[in-house]
């Protein structure tokens, strides 16, 4: 069937190309992991599907980078009143693909999708300036130019969120988009794509192929008609899609993993450190700038341990549908499988799992438990690879010095979190930091308008605000001399 009902809500399963509905002979099953239960079946694109959706992308470039900020501002702004206003099915959509908390969807992300849309359109509009300076009486005036077709490829742990993160910057410069959205939760998108017509966003302008990466994702981003390509992803994903894109030199935006710390400080408000590393189970340790690795200081390890350990064991994993929920379950059984195997081999190493370590016994195959391991050796796999689960280990350290070497001795830099009760403290720890966001006593605070991005494996390049623009629009400086000029 084209179109299914997903809790309650009616979405397509084909691909949106060129204004059109286009289908695939082949389809590949969409599995919710809520029940484990098959909830639609997607069309499945490659090459073909690729190609019409670059061909249409490039077509519609033409007129709709000729379009003004305002005039692209109007439609954009009303694709994000259109989102605001099916933010319950987009909401129910999302939970039942991804397994992220309902209440989450409706009161955080959802909103931010319109928030990620309007920003960014408002952004192009007021702000994308520079001030004109003379060079020998000579003026240089930049200019943000659309820059063509954009490939937008997303993980599967926040997709719409993470799309319209990079959706809105492009539209807004200008540029057209095909989006490739994660084949474990695909169906956002396809009912993003309606609005996106609703909203009188020209044919072609966005686009949506369905489908494996390996399949839909390595033909789009091969295509040498391809002016960017923004990836969210792995590490060893990236490698793939930085060796494709070379061979036509096509500009990357990498938005990588990471193995970020939280580092407690022995002055810190232990309740408050204790609050934020419990924030980092969210979403079932799905987020790549969870600070999984907790670094505490000697002085007060033990009872920041005992004190954890009592939280832990309160959270409510569940259905995430569930208002009270905390954590609900992992994506798919294969990525189960593979946090289960960081467990195993943590221990092999010689590691404690001090508490959870294994799928939960009544709630089924997708919910693993909230896990803290420790005594792991300096340089073990579970200290340097990101895990992408519930899964968060413990060390201690003495002096600051060892922290911060501690903090940075992984191959990632993609966020910190640090708390201390003394600002001078934290402003001198977080000076030698190697992070793309850090955050001292706070978690998750995001502005549209502040760069992010990773360090190190993390990433390469940053986004938001100006560095949106820097990289999905052609920057340009035109030189005007001050002769030649006949009126
Ligand atoms: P992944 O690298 O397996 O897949 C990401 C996307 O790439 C998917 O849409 C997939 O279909 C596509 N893909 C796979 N092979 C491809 C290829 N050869 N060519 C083109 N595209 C291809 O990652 P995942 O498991 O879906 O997501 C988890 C990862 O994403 C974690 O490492 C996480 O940290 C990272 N992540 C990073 C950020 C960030 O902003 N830095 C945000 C969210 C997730």
């Amino acid at each position: 069937m084209d179109v299914v009902t997903v809790a309650g809500v009616e979405v397509d399963t084909r691909h949106w190309i060129g204004g059109s509905r286009v289908s695939s002979p082949e389809t590949f099953v969409d599995v919710s992991p809520i029940d484990n239960q098959v909830i639609a079946e997607i069309h499945r694109g490659g090459t073909s599907e690729a190609d019409a959706a670059v061909t249409a992308a490039a077509a519609a470039f033409t007129e709709w980078s000729r379009w003004s900020p305002s005039e692209r501002a109007v439609v954009l702004r009303r694709l994000a009143d259109l989102v605001e206003e099916n933010v319950e099915s987009l909401s129910q959509l999302e939970t039942c693909d991804n397994g992220s908390l309902l209440r989450s969807h409706r009161r955080g992300v959802m909103p931010r999708v319109a928030m990620n849309i309007r920003f960014f359109a408002d952004y192009a509009l007021e702000k994308l300036t520079y001030p004109v300076w003379e060079t020998r009486e000579h003026e240089n005036h930049v200019s943000w130019d659309p820059s063509g077709p954009t490939v937008i490829i997303t993980p599967w742990n926040a997709p719409l969120m993470l799309a319209t993160w990079r959706i809105g910057p492009a539209l807004a410069a200008g540029d057209t988009v095909i989006l490739k959205p994660p084949e474990w939760a695909p169906l956002t998108a396809s009912y993003f794509a309606d609005l996106t017509k609703q909203a009188g966003i020209p044919d072609g302008v966005f686009n949506v192929v369905q489908g494996f990466g390996p399949e839909a994702g390595a033909a789009l981003t091969s295509d040498p008609r391809v002016a960017r390509i923004c990836f969210t992803g792995s590490v060893p994903t990236a490698k793939l899609v930085a060796k494709a894109a070379a061979e036509n030199l096509i500009p990357c935006s990498f938005e990588l993993g990471g193995k970020s710390p939280t580092v407690v400080l022995d002055d810190a408000d232990l309740d408050l450190a204790v609050d934020l590393a419990i924030e980092q189970y969210d979403n079932a340790g799905q987020v790549c700038l969870a600070g999984t690795r907790l670094l505490v200081q000697e002085g007060i390890a033990d009872a920041f341990a005992q004190r954890f350990a009592e939280r832990a064991a309160q959270i409510q994993q569940g259905d995430p549908r569930e208002e009270d929920t905390q954590i609900g379950p992992n994506i798919h059984l294969d990525h189960v499988a593979r946090i289960q195997g960081f467990v195993d081999r943590a221990v092999s190493d010689g590691a404690t799992v001090e508490y959870g370590g294994r799928v939960h016994d009544e709630l089924g195959p997708h919910y693993f438990t909230p896990t803290l391991i420790r005594d792991a050796a300096l340089g073990s796999e579970i200290l340097r690879e990101e895990v992408f689960g519930p899964v968060l280990t413990m060390q201690t350290f003495t002096t600051d010095e060892q922290g911060l070497a501690l903090a940075n001795g992984t191959d990632y830099g993609l966020a910190a979190c640090v708390v201390s009760g003394n600002r001078s403290r934290a402003e001198d720890f977080c000076k030698h930091l190697v992070a793309g966001t850090i955050w001292v006593n706070c978690f998750f605070v995001r502005d549209l308008g502040a760069p992010f991005g990773g360090s190190k494996k993390s990433g390469i390049g940053r986004e938001g605000g100006h560095w949106s623009f820097d990289f999905y629009a052609d920057v340009k400086n035109t030189v005007y001399a001050p002769s030649g000029w006949k009126e």
